[in-house]
């Protein structure tokens, strides 16, 4: 592969945030039904020829209207699973039928029904993932890059998602007791408005659950103990401290804890998207870290260190392209290694590195072609262009020095 086409994809996504989007409007959601009806405004467009419009393929679209609320655009849309499974991409052809047109702002009108899985006995063993919008009986759990439960724009020829959003929205859900979207704080109210200048990735959470507050942080749903509370938030701000100086790059905002469970029988999964770390799981979530076990107690710190590495390598800085995730991902391991080793000591750091298989990639890095992917991605992507701390931090003691 290449050297060069890697910088090019990190030059290109690197324009990242020149220009977020607004959303505006309000949302109903009933967490009983399954029902979502929304009425949005999206502003501050950027200007993109080839682009496309993504909302998840269960929402009917009533229309896409001028901002003067003066007429309907014509729509036209697509179906490609290669870059959605879960979303249509919609678009507004120009005068002549063969370009598309977009203006600076946007209403959108639809609503959609989803089904409530609340009873296990009729669940199946898989079939929830993270692009599900997901009512379990008791909560709706949707993200925003991959549901599409709000208007997500999509620049086809850059491969860049605009799904962080600066915001101004009213949820209202009148069969919840709390509402959570990400980077507001939670409320306990059936109605609330959610405003923020920063853009962000609007995780939505509501319904029948109870929230907590503990040195800054919001744990929603997770049923820990005052105690528990405590232990969770200094671990989480030990780590934090450890990237922050090694990265000397200040770690973004306080963590807000989400649990919930999925909507099959066996899927669980974490997903982190700032300032939200959310665990979907029919086991004890959050609460794994109080297990008697220590190898469970274990697992879960370097889970953890895996997730609060995803602030720097997800939402500071952002990778494109079909290799983005493997960027994303990589780097997020080896900063969490690299905690282990330092934190949690020799025998965590040694037991991943076997968990990951990483021993025998790295012994034989010039033969094996999976191993050349991983030294690309931890070793040779010129991070030091963005990031020169890390840079000297990857070449001093990394972890091909073993
Ligand atoms: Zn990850």
């Amino acid at each position: 592969m290449d050297k060069s086409l890697f910088l090019l994809l990190l030059l290109i996504s690197s324009q990242v945030f020149s220009q977020a989007p607004k959303l505006t409007g309000n949302i109903n959601i009933s967490v009983k039904t399954g029902v979502i009806d929304a009425n949005f405004k999206l502003e501050n467009i950027p200007k993109i020829k080839n682009y496309l419009i993504y909302l998840n393929t269960g929402f009917n679209i009533q229309y896409l209207r001028s901002e003067a609320n003066t007429f309907n655009y014509a729509t036209r849309k697509e179906y490609n699973p290669d870059l959605t499974d879960e979303s249509f991409g919609y678009y507004l052809p120009d005068d002549t039928g063969k370009a598309k047109f977009l203006p600076s702002a946007l209403r959108f009108k639809y609503t959609g029904k989803f089904p409530v899985i609340a009873d296990k006995k009729k669940a199946s063993d898989r079939g929830d993932w993270k692009g599900n919008i997901a009512f379990n009986g008791k909560t709706i759990r949707a993200d925003g890059l991959q549901t599409g439960w709000y208007p997500v724009l999509y620049d086809v020829d850059t491969d860049k998602k605009y799904h962080m959003m600066a915001h101004d929205i009213v949820v209202k859900c009148e069969d919840c007791r709390s509402i959570y979207v990400n980077g507001s704080e939670p409320i306990s109210a059936q109605e609330g408005r959610f405003k923020r200048d920063e853009p962000v990735e609007l995780i939505l959470f509501a319904g029948d659950y109870d929230f907590a507050q503990e040195s800054g942080s919001f744990y929603l749903n997770t049923e820990l103990s005052p105690m528990e509370l405590k232990t969770l938030g200094k671990i989480s701000s030990e780590f934090k401290r450890y990237y922050e100086s090694k990265l000397s790059l200040a770690y973004g905002e306080n963590i807000v804890y989400v649990h919930t469970t999925p909507v099959s029988l066996e899927n669980a999964w974490l997903f982190v998207s700032f300032p939200a770390i959310v665990n979907i799981s029919h086991k004890k979530g959050f609460k794994e870290l109080f297990n008697e076990d220590e190898e469970d107690k274990a697992w879960f710190k370097q889970f953890l260190a895996h997730e609060l590495a995803h602030y720097y390598f997800g939402t500071y800085r952002k990778f494109n392209s079909a290799l983005g995730d493997m960027f994303t991902e990589s780097f997020a391991e080896y900063l969490s290694l690299k905690l282990s080793r330092d934190l949690l000591g020799e025998q965590a750091y040694e037991k991943n590195i076997d968990k990951n298989g990483l021993e025998s990639m790295l012994r034989h890095s010039p033969q094996c072609r999976a191993s050349n992917l991983l030294w690309i991605t931890v070793i040779e992507i010129p991070t030091f262009i963005f990031m020169p701390h890390l840079y000297g931090w990857l070449l001093n003691g990394s972890l091909v020095k073993r």
